[in-house]
């Protein structure tokens, strides 16, 4: 009997921990299915780019794991069943359940729209592919002196915001910040936002919390309106109500509560990973939903996952970060170096040297989603079956 593994969501560290289950386990002892709603990999760290009109490389899921042993299923996840061990998922052939021995949970994120009113009706967002083409259509209609404001001054708002200016040097492109501008940056990282803010025309509204985007405007806390032919949404993302729906132990905002290795606090045959899990880093901070933590947390889940099936040792990486890399158009970047928990050290990388290093990232982080079991050691070992059957669980009651 095949120990069944399903892992769905074949983003950034679905995809990732498929390959890599796929790499530690032999074929003959687990069946690894990969849910996905779409046959191709999204890159959604370059959502802003492909808003602003860049195409970016098709990356179909039957190539990447053709030869693998993972078996694809391109199916909606509709539900998740963690008494019954089942899957309900929905594909043009109509609704079906698919039963697993041990589950990856990695459905992602998308927007977070935070109840604002107006965002549903007015507002573009940039966290999913259908949006981003939504905006890319919007921002080719606009004409010369049209005005685009980006919403939120985190990582993707900064991007977003520079990369439209630099492609659309004839909009007038502003940025709402509800705190100073990269206020969480080191003093150089600042400075040279400013810089490249003013190089290409940003302006920035700086402690402007958006209180209601409305059709031609968007309205802040101090009762201004700053025009807005466009409002870009990015303050943050939200995580899919489907755990929120299980018997899952979820935080507030439906992330799924895990341990270190990855692995549900109240149901030990599932494990969550990237922006869908609820991990604590160091300094007993979670982790914020990005790639940057994302990988480690889908290579820390494989690992555990196949060290249980085989009676192997745990993983034990601690999952730190080490900078932010921040593109600034194509052109521009900022590397800003910092602690274990994410806080701004001094050093920071700027300039094209900045973007290409960015770039480089980017390429970096799809290569490992596109060769999902190559440049790891092979170390296939058996699952034992008292280890499939019975170890999880004895273990999680300990
Ligand atoms: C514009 C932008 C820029 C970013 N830049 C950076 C950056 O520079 N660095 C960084 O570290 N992070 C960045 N991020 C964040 C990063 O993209 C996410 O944290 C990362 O994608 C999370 O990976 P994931 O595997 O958890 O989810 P995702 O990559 O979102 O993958 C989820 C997968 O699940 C699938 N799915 C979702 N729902 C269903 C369903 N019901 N049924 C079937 N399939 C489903 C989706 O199609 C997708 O394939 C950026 C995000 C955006 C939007």
């Amino acid at each position: 009997m095949q120990h069944r593994i399903v892992v769905l969501g074949a983003g950034y560290t679905g995809a990732i921990a498929a390959g890599r289950l796929a790499k530690r386990l032999r074929r003959e002892d687990v069946a690894i299915t990969l849910v996905n709603a779409e046959p191709d990999f999204v890159e959604r760290v370059r959502m802003h780019q492909l808003a602003t009109g860049q195409d970016l490389k098709p990356r179909p899921f039957s190539e990447m794991f053709a030869g693998t042993g993972v078996e694809l299923r391109l199916a909606k996840v509709t539900g998740v069943d963690v008494d019954r061990k089942t899957v309900a998922v929905i594909d043009a052939n109509g609704a079906e359940e698919l039963a697993y021995d041990t589950l990856v949970y990695a459905l992602g994120s998308g927007w977070n729209a935070q109840g604002v009113p107006g965002t549903a009706e007015h507002a573009y967002e940039i966290a999913s592919r259908p949006g981003a083409l939504r905006l890319r259509e919007r921002l080719a209609r606009l004409d010369a002196g049209q005005t685009v404001v980006v919403v939120g001054g985190g990582l993707t708002g900064l991007e977003a915001a520079t990369e439209i200016a630099e492609a659309r040097p004839d909009l007038s492109v502003s940025l709402a910040a509800r705190g100073g501008l990269g206020d969480w940056l080191s003093p150089k990282g600042r400075e040279h936002l400013r810089k490249v803010f003013g190089k290409l025309g940003i302006t920035a509204h700086e402690h402007a919390a958006v209180t209601a985007v409305e059709a031609d405007r968007v309205a802040t806390a101090d009762g201004k309106a700053i025009p807005a032919a466009v409002a870009v949404w990015t303050t943050g993302f939200a995580v899919h109500p489907i755990a929120k729906a299980t018997a899952l132990e979820v935080t507030g905002t439906g992330q799924i509560v895990v341990d270190g290795t990855m692995r549900s606090v109240s149901h030990p045959d599932v494990y969550a990973v990237g922006d869908a899990a609820m991990v604590m880093g160091p300094g007993d901070k979670p982790l914020r939903m990005s790639c940057a933590s994302g990988s480690p947390t889908a290579w820390q889940a494989a690992d555990a996952i196949a060290a249980r099936l085989t009676g192997g040792k745990l993983p034990n990486v601690p999952i730190r970060y080490f900078n932010q890399c921040i593109s600034l158009g194509r052109k521009e970047g900022l590397i800003q170096y910092v602690t274990a928990d994410d806080r701004a050290v001094q050093a920071v990388l700027t300039g094209r040297l900045a973007a290409l290093y960015k770039e480089l990232i980017c390429k970096g982080a799809a290569w490992s989603v596109v060769n999902p079991t190559l440049g790891l050691p092979t170390r296939r070992h058996r699952v034992t079956r008292e280890q499939a059957a019975a170890g999880s669980a004895v273990e999680a009651t300990a």
